[in-house]
């Protein structure tokens, strides 16, 4: 096992490793930028180094400090957690190169995911079903107006780069496919540095499904179920629950069978999230996340499995401590994302957090690196913390989660809890009644007229 683990990142998921480090006795580094210099993960790891400025490009992303950091402290693994670095191929590259072990897949599975065009290939070569569009990427319009005329509109161009909900356009016809494709290519090469893009089908009302995954990079792999993350603004998950109110057994262990083969073959290693859209009883591959995910706690929730903790022992050559025959999924958990942003402007509200008390009790986790006194820098995500709920049905997860975000205060800067507040007591929510687009719609006419 590991000595000591450098967590190249900051907020909720430092801490969360961190804990995960702590469990198995290994020791910790925390690094951080000068903004960073009173958080929480500095104050709880057992050493910590300044990494550079404020900005992520000179700090959370700059490999040489992270590299001397781990040789100043004699760290022998750094783990990602999300966002960052965690995707990038050459940063997992350049740790081998260095002897200092990466928590995460190989640089290998790392770069074909990162590439959509690379990653709906190998799914469909793994037997996974993906959305109908394009063999590959896009180069003119002529290929353009065949492909979406072949697969029918609407279609979506995407950016085989993209992330982050960025880069995506939709076309209903021939005429706005010619706008479509040539925004969408000036925005990708904008946003990621490539101009590659691709077309599929656009789904007029899926669920968004993903499957977590891990395997031991050795050809075995099992599959934890599934969250529902169908409630989104901007193409961006808002909340997530497991399991999907959509899915029944048969459904949910058919497409973690087809998963989980295909991360055997691939022989991937960690933790993973396969992502489909989900309609009319079909899945649709869209893209696939080789890391832990925000919404990792629904799962550990839902199976009480340490998601990180089996990161940890894969990368240091040990076997899953699970197998999938292990694998129950017990009752229901939601998570909400509570940001610091207006609850209806989604307007981002730096600032410091005056007065803060989380919410406690049976079947309540708070993933949070918050702090009465705390002040959230302008300079990373919005995320003041993650509320998880567990409940044995659905209905008793949404009475506790309702209690819970009634009990949750954060003065000083504002949140989205009033959001959630609203959504938990709605009756489509209530019946699992929505699709991507249901957040969105909601908002649009007036769902949050109430909220100030
Ligand atoms: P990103 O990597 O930027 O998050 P994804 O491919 O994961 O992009 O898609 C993000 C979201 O965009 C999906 O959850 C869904 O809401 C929407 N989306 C993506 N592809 C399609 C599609 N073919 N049809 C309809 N919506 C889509």
């Amino acid at each position: 096992m590991f000595d000591k683990i450098l967590i190249a990142n900051r907020g909720e998921i430092a801490l969360r490793i961190l804990r995960a480090a702590k469990e198995l006795g290994i020791a910790t580094v925390a690094v951080h930028s000068t903004a960073d210099a009173d958080a929480m993960h500095v104050r709880l790891a057992d050493e910590s180094v300044c990494i550079g400025p404020p900005a992520a490009r000179d700090s959370y992303l700059n490999i040489p400090a992270l590299i001397a950091a781990c040789e100043i402290t004699g760290a022998d693994a750094i783990h990602p957690g999300y966002g960052f670095l965690s995707e990038n191929a050459r940063f997992a590259e350049v740790l081998e190169h260095h002897r200092i072990a990466f928590i995460g897949p190989k640089a290998e599975h790392i770069r074909i995911m990162g590439d959509k065009i690379e990653a709906k290939r190998t799914a469909k070569r793994l037997g996974i079903p993906c959305v109908p569009g394009s063999e590959g990427g896009i180069s003119d319009e002529g290929e353009a107006k065949k492909v979406a005329k072949s697969i029918g509109y609407p279609v979506i161009i995407k950016a085989a780069a993209g992330g982050g909900g960025r880069g995506m356009k939709v076309a209903r016809n021939e005429e706005d496919l010619v706008h479509a494709l040539h925004t969408a290519k000036t925005e990708a090469k904008a946003a990621f540095g490539d101009d590659a893009v691709y077309i599929e089908k656009y789904l007029e009302k899926p669920r968004h499904i993903e499957i977590q995954v891990l395997g031991d990079g050795k050809g075995n792999a099992i599959h934890l179920g599934e969250r529902d993350c169908s409630l989104q603004r901007r193409h961006q998950k808002v909340w997530e629950e497991g399991p999907s109110p959509a899915l029944n057994l048969e459904m949910r262990e058919r497409i973690g069978g087809v998963v989980a083969k295909a991360m055997q073959e691939l022989k991937y290693a960690g933790a993973g999230t396969i992502e489909f859209l989900y309609e009319d009883g079909e899945f649709y591959f869209i893209e696939m996340n080789t890391r832990i995910q925000v919404e990792h706690p629904v799962t550990e929730m839902i199976t009480g499995i340490d998601l990180v903790n089996e990161q940890i022992r894969v990368a240091a050559g040990h076997p899953l401590s699970v197998t999938q025959a292990d694998i129950k999924i017990e009752g229901h958990a939601i998570e909400c994302r509570v940001n610091a942003e207006h609850p209806s402007t989604f307007r981002p509200s730096p600032g410091t957090i005056s007065y803060f008390h989380p919410p406690g009790g049976l079947g309540v986790r708070v993933d949070s690196a918050a702090y009465q006194g705390y002040r959230i820098p302008p300079h990373y995500d919005s995320l003041v913390g993650k509320l998880i709920v567990h409940g044995r049905t659905r209905n008793e997860c949404l009475m506790r989660l309702r209690r819970a975000l009634d009990e949750f205060v954060v003065d000083g800067v504002d949140t989205t809890l009033p959001l959630f507040r609203t959504l938990v007591r709605n009756p489509d929510i209530q019946n699992g009644q929505y699709d991507i687009h249901w957040l969105e719609n909601f908002l649009k006419t007036g769902g949050l007229a109430d909220v100030e």
